[in-house]
């Protein structure tokens, strides 16, 4: 009888909105969990129902060792999963040096514990990397156009300096890691305060105040339901090690812009939407769109969900939280 490996999951993150939803899907195809989580970004409410089924432990990865993930109630950790950092704009502006620590001694700190327990690496890269673009759509072997003095440098650069660690570690030190990049995802889960572009304007026209287009809504975004971008990171993880060649992309290809999303969102919630203008944030990238012919080919991947069919579930989770709220 071949004897079965248990699984065990490290989920850096795992309070936030995309983590809330991977340790669900972890759990239903039965891994064991350990979330760390410092709960600057994250929330209990997106974990709450999960109980004791997960081991949740308020931690930092700026500052986690060898030694923290050493002896967990879940025994050896075979799968780390790097989604912990803050991907709003203001979010991650609000503090910049965090964001940098984070990304940067945060993903090396986890990189040792995966080199120490010999784990699977699977770390949240994302479509900032490409900066503001001057290849249009963005595949993998783009290298980017990023300011590395900007107010999104924090960010971007953190990002880029965490892809080179993944990519090190895999070349000098035999870890496992593998990169996905995200491009523009929602969903439930998502807090209110997000600050992103689909929160901001679901809450908006849920609360009947002008929705916010920053510049003249040009600009822009291709968006992925958080179910699709989940299903794509498990796919990654399920894909045998020989045939990971690089980072993979992964998002929905269909690009609107920012205009177009107010028109899919009055046709979504069948109301006329009252818009403002609201100054354009430095570096806002003008465009962007995934390639995703690597996670079609590789990981036999692509969204499902389009952007009305999405944007209904989210208003529908969006109304109850601000229910919630009042
Ligand atoms: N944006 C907007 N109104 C908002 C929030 C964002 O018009 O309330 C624009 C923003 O300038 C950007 C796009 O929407 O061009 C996506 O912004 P988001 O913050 O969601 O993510 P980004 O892709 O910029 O990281």
């Amino acid at each position: 009888m071949p004897q079965t490996i248990e699984r065990h999951a490290l989920v850096a993150g795992g309070a936030g909105f995309i983590g809330a939803h991977l340790v669900r899907d972890l759990l239903s195809r039965g891994f064991k969990v350990t979330v760390w989580d410092n709960m600057r970004t994250g929330r209990e409410k997106n974990l709450a129902e999960l109980g004791n089924t997960i081991d949740f432990q308020k931690r930092d990865i700026r500052n986690s060792t060898v030694e923290d993930a050493a002896g967990l109630k879940n025994g050896r950790i075979t799968h780390i999963f790097n989604l912990a950092c803050p991907a709003s704009p203001p979010h991650y502006q609000k503090d910049p040096i965090y964001t940098w620590e984070t990304s940067v001694l945060g993903t090396r700190n986890l990189l040792h514990i995966a080199e120490a327990q010999e784990a699977l690496f699977l770390h949240a890269s994302t479509s900032e990397v490409y900066g503001d673009p001057q290849v249009h759509p963005q595949s993998e072997d783009y290298w980017g156009n990023v300011n590395p003095v900007g107010l999104r440098s924090c960010y971007d650069e953190g990002k880029r300096a965490a892809e080179t660690l993944c990519a090190d570690f895999r070349r000098f030190k035999n870890v496992d890691a593998r990169l996905f990049r995200i491009f523009n995802t929602y969903g439930e889960f998502m807090h209110p305060d997000d600050g992103r572009v689909i929160s901001n304007f679901c809450v908006a026209a849920l609360k009947k105040e002008p929705i916010p287009i920053y510049g003249d809504g040009s600009q822009t975004r291709s968006f992925c339901y958080v179910a699709d971008l989940v299903a794509g990171i498990l796919a990654l993880s399920d894909l045998p090690r020989e045939r990971y060649s690089g980072p993979i992309n992964l998002g929905n290809p269909h690009e609107f812009s920012i205009r177009e999303l107010v028109q899919v969102l009055e046709r979504v919630t069948g109301q006329k939407l009252i818009t403002k203008n609201l100054p354009l944030p430095a570096d806002d990238p003008k465009v962007r769109k995934p390639v995703i012919d690597r996670a079609r080919d590789a990981l036999n991947w692509e969204p499902k969900i389009e952007l009305e069919a999405g944007l209904k579930k989210t208003l529908a989770y969006f109304a109850l939280e601000i229910e919630g709220v009042k």
